[in-house]
C-alpha cells in the first residue's frame, strides 16, 4: 500500500536518548529545556529571529488572530486545509473568500483588493503546498489599507521568498508541526513574527496569560507544547536537510516520468521550494476520477487536497470562487514522503499514464 504520506519517524535510539534526561529532571512540559532547544534549533536552522513552539498549527492561527486583536471580516483563500477558515470562524471573524491564481494556486492579490471594505481588518493568506504567496503584492495592499497579514505556513517548513524563510514574512506566519507535515513533531506548530511586542503577547497567550506565577496579562489559552513532542522535534531537525533533499529529487522524478501526462503542475520557484507536496491537475473531473479508481486498484492512495473549496463549508457564505472551484475538482497530491523508492514512484507513475489511454 503506498498512501499520499507516511509520517517520519527517526531510529528509535535517537529519541531514546532524549527520554532519560525528561525522566532525569521530571520536568515535562511548561517551557521545559528541550521546548528552549528545539525553539533555537528552528531559529538557528531557518535563520529566523522569533519563535514560538505550540501545541499545534490551528492554535496557532487563533493565538496570531487573537494577539493581533483582528475582528470583522478577514479576506482569505478558500483554496487551503479547513483550519484556515474555521479558525477565524471560531475567533468570531467572518471570512471573505477571495479567489486564487490558477497559476500558484495562492490567493490573487488583484481579487483581495477587490473583497476590501471598510469591515476587513487582515488577510489570511496561505502559501499552498509550501509555494509562497505574492508575498509582496499582499504586503503593498495591507499597507495601502492598514490591513494586518498572517500567513498559514503549515506547509512551508524549508520554503525561502527572495532569499529569506518564508516564515520571516507577514505581521504573523504560523507553522504546522503535525505527523503528516515535512517537518514534524507528532502535534505541534508555532508562530513567527518579527514584532517583539507582539511575540511577547503571543507568548503569554500561549501560557493562560500567566506574566509570572501571580500575574495574568491577557486572557489566554493553553496552547504550549511538551517535553516529549520538543524531543521528536530536535531529532528531527537533524533529518530536516535530507528530508528536504529527497522531496525534491523525489518530486524531480514524478517530473520525468509523468512528462508524457497531460496534466499540469503549480508554477514555482525551483530554488525557493520545499517540495512538500507532488500535486498534479487533470484536465477533467472524470480523468481525475479515472486515475483515482486505477490508483486505488492498485493499493496507491493520493489524496483530493484541497478539496471541496472551503467557500462550500456549512457555516460561511456559500459565494462562488470560478477558480478554485475549478481546480479542486480536479487537483490531486500523489504520494510523497521520506523513503519513497524510485521503484514505488515509477509503479505510481505507470499507473497514471495507463489510466489516461483507458
Ligand atoms: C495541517 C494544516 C493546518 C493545521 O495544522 P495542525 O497542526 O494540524 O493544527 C492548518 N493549515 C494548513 C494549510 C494545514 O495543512
Amino acid at each position: 500500500m503506498i498512501n499520499v504520506t507516511k509520517p517520519f519517524l527517526p531510529p528509535i535510539e535517537e529519541y531514546e536518548k532524549y527520554l532519560a534526561g525528561i525522566w532525569g529532571r521530571v520536568w515535562l512540559t511548561n517551557n521545559g529545556p528541550l521546548v528552549n532547544e528545539l525553539e533555537t534549533g528552528l531559529k538557528e536552522f531557518l535563520k529566523v529571529d522569533n519563535f514560538l513552539f505550540l501545541t499545534n498549527g490551528t492554535i496557532a492561527i487563533q493565538i496570531a488572530i487573537k494577539a493581533l486583536r483582528l475582528q470583522g471580516e478577514i479576506i482569505t483563500t478558500p483554496f487551503s486545509y479547513v483550519a484556515t477558515t474555521s479558525s477565524l470562524v471560531w475567533e468570531g471573524c467572518t471570512p471573505v473568500f477571495a479567489d486564487i491564481d490558477p497559476q500558484t494556486l495562492n490567493i490573487d492579490p488583484a481579487k483581495i483588493e477587490a473583497a476590501i471594505t471598510d469591515k476587513t481588518s487582515a488577510i489570511l493568506a496561505t502559501h499552498v503546498y509550501g509555494n509562497p504567496c505574492d508575498i509582496d503584492a499582499i504586503a503593498a495592499i495591507a499597507q495601502k489599507h492598514n490591513l494586518k497579514v498572517i500567513y498559514d505556513g503549515a506547509h512551508c517548513f524549508g520554503s525561502k521568498y527572495k532569499g529569506k524563510s518564508v516564515f520571516s514574512y507577514g505581521d504573523v506566519t504560523t507553522a504546522s508541526f503535525h505527523s503528516t507535515k515535512l517537518f514534524h513533531t507528532v502535534e505541534g506548530g508555532g508562530v513567527f513574527a518579527s514584532d517583539p511586542e507582539l511575540l511577547q503577547t503571543m507568548d503569554f497567550m500561549r501560557n493562560f496569560g500567566h506574566n509570572g506565577p501571580e500575574t495574568f496579562e491577557e486572557a489566554g489559552i493553553n496552547g504550549k507544547n511538551s517535553e516529549f513532542h520538543a524531543a521528536m522535534g530536535v531529532v528531527n531537525l537533524k533529518w530536516a536537510d535530507r528530508i528536504l533533499a529527497s522531496r525534491k529529487m523525489q518530486s524531480e522524478r514524478y517530473d520525468m516520468k509523468l512528462s508524457g501526462l497531460n496534466v499540469s503542475r503549480i508554477k514555482y520557484n525551483p530554488d525557493e521550494f520545499n517540495y512538500s507536496y507532488y500535486p498534479i491537475i487533470f484536465e477533467t473531473e472524470s480523468q481525475l476520477l479515472r486515475s483515482i479508481e486505477l490508483l486505488n486498484i492498485n493499493r496507491v492512495y493520493p489524496r483530493r487536497y484541497f478539496y471541496p473549496g472551503l467557500n462550500s463549508l456549512k457555516y460561511v457564505n456559500n459565494v462562488e470562487m470560478p477558480v478554485s472551484d475549478s481546480i479542486s475538482k480536479r487537483v490531486i497530491c500523489l504520494p510523497l514522503y521520506y523513503g519513497l523508492t524510485n521503484e514505488e514512484i515509477d509503479f505510481v507513475s505507470g499507473i497514471l499514464l495507463k489510466a489516461r489511454n483507458s
